[in-house]
């Protein structure tokens, strides 16, 4: 990289299209919303990402998230999160159609993700955000990875059984930490994760929880949609000892698109493409490129002028080839470096 003659003679479109570009983080309307296979406006009343918009973007997989809203850690609470849970992941694994000679495929390991690619067919992996979905229920988690369900990011803003958050609920009675960063149980789920071949997703962890569960884990943890610290100081984004824990243990960031955490009190028309490679160039200098990725975040607060939608993912090759990544830097950045962990979390499940 950084040899920006070298790409002189690279057309970013054709590289684009050439790409298995997968998005690790892509939210879901929820309980109801446009239709995943029509294009609809990118408001409040539509969706970022549809199929239309996927194909139009040069968007071949996506991450589609069964996302569960932290509420009290309750048997009620564990009740309501895990319907929700199951009720998602079956909304995902019907985004699936073959009609007109455009196929969409729910495919949840690599072998099949890269036979869906090269059958052509736009491709969804399921995961679940918030390890509150399986409440304090360790087998929930197998039940998860049999609706195809890829990882699970251990919290989201609040504690839960699991861990401790990145952002308290002040709202639910959080203290600043409930467990010291992972709980027993939570370091139950990470081997149980490992075993089942589930990412561990440390995005909304605090930072005491991800080193510890990159510590602990037997496959590499993985932010699947966080910024780093260094350029925009929010609590949600790694740190550098994050970053330097992610490296050391094989995993990676997946630089996310909410403009809050590409720039402090950033706003999606005042934060560009640029300004979000920025945070991979970051982490390629500090770490190396085999450490970081791209999502979105897009129907869950992703979104800025350039890459507002899945329609505009081309934009960020093109400011790649601009700033000396060559073909196949691009290609890890945008997918290769994440199923090198799925396929090392299928080789830790199956040994
Ligand atoms: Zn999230």
């Amino acid at each position: 990289m950084m040899d920006s003659e070298m790409n002189l003679g690279m057309d970013p479109v054709a590289l684009h299209a050439s790409l298995l570009a997968l998005d690790t983080h892509i939210d879901i309307p929820w309980p109801a919303g446009p239709d995943f296979f029509t294009d609809s406006p990118r408001d409040q009343t539509g969706r970022r990402v549809d199929l239309p918009k996927m194909r139009a973007g040069g968007m071949k997989a996506g991450c589609f998230i069964a996302y569960v809203p932290q509420g009290p850690r309750t048997p009620e609470g564990w009740e309501a999160a895990r319907s929700r849970a199951h009720a998602m992941l079956d909304a995902i694994n019907g985004m699936t159609r073959d009609a007109d000679g455009v196929e969409t495929r729910v495919a949840s390991t690599v072998d099949a993700i890269e036979a869906a690619h090269r059958d052509g067919a736009t491709i969804i992996i399921p995961a679940v955000e918030n390890g509150h979905a399986m409440g304090e229920d360790l087998g929930l988690l197998a039940a998860f990875r049999a609706k195809g369900a890829r990882y699970l990011t251990l919290t989201h803003n609040g504690h839960n059984a699991l861990a401790d958050s990145s952002n308290p609920r002040k709202d639910l009675g959080d203290a600043e930490t409930l467990h010291g960063g992972l709980s027993e149980l939570g370091r139950a789920a990470v081997l149980e994760l490992n075993r089942l071949g589930m990412l561990v997703d440390i995005s909304h962890v605090s930072a005491q929880g991800g080193l510890q569960a990159a510590m602990l884990s037997r496959t590499p943890v993985l932010a699947t949609h966080s910024c780093v610290r260094a350029l925009c100081d929010v609590p949600r984004n790694v740190d550098d000892l994050m970053l330097d824990a992610l490296r050391d243990c094989g995993g990676m960031v997946n630089i996310t698109a909410v403009p809050s955490f590409v720039r402090p009190g950033g706003r999606a028309d005042g934060v560009t493409v640029s300004d979000y490679v920025d945070h991979i160039d970051y982490v390629v200098k500090r770490c190396g490129l085999a450490h970081v990725g791209i999502s979105s975040d897009f129907d869950g607060g992703g979104g800025f002028s350039g890459w507002r939608d899945a329609s505009e993912s081309g934009h960020l090759t093109a400011e790649l080839v601009r700033r000396g990544y060559d073909a196949a830097e691009i290609g890890a950045l945008w997918g290769g470096n994440f199923l090198r962990l799925l396929r090392r979390a299928e080789e830790v499940a199956d040994a």
